[in-house]
């Protein structure tokens, strides 16, 4: 498991290292007045929007990685080190699409990984180089939280809240 593991880190890091060094749409680097600047924004922002719209952005996030849902070993297979290494690497691959996850400091990686496998299979929306996409795993449900008692911010201080400001 271990060699694998090791492959699939490598596969990430690269598709990291891809994403961030594709290819600038031109505007970037070329327009050089304000006004220029903002209207290829503009076009990159309506640009979005049909993507948006047209439904292209019906993939989940898996198919816009470019990983199977299947390449991920399933966590109670993996060592601890083993996934802190899958979860560093996933987060990095993440990030090099502007994508951050939200979920509170102090989670471990065995309960980290399976809702970051999760949540790829929603819908995803690549927010390309305009901003970063945030992603929750709490609705603020404390039924639903994924997360131990203690450490979400949905199940702490509910007491303290409904009163203050008043
Ligand atoms: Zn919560």
């Amino acid at each position: 498991m271990q060699r694998y593991v090791e492959q699939l880190c490598g596969d990430l890091l690269a598709a990291a290292q891809r994403r961030r060094e594709r290819p600038r749409p031109l505007a970037d680097e070329y327009f050089v007045t304000e006004e220029e600047r903002q209207r290829a924004e503009l076009i990159r922002h309506f640009s979005d929007v049909e993507r948006y719209t047209s439904g292209e952005s019906n993939r989940s996030m898996y198919d816009t990685l470019g990983f199977e849902p299947e390449a991920f070993p399933p966590a109670e297979r993996l060592t601890d080190h083993q996934l802190e290494t899958l979860v560093r690497d996933l987060l990095d691959l993440w990030a090099a699409y502007r994508t951050l996850a939200d979920a509170p400091q102090g989670v471990s990686a065995r309960l980290l990984y399976p809702q970051l496998l999760k949540r790829m299979h929603d819908d995803y929306f690549d927010p390309g180089d305009g901003g970063y996409l945030h992603l929750e795993f709490c609705e603020y449900e404390p039924a639903r939280c994924p997360w131990p008692e203690g450490l979400c911010s949905c199940r702490i201080d509910l007491g303290n809240f409904s009163g203050s400001g008043e």
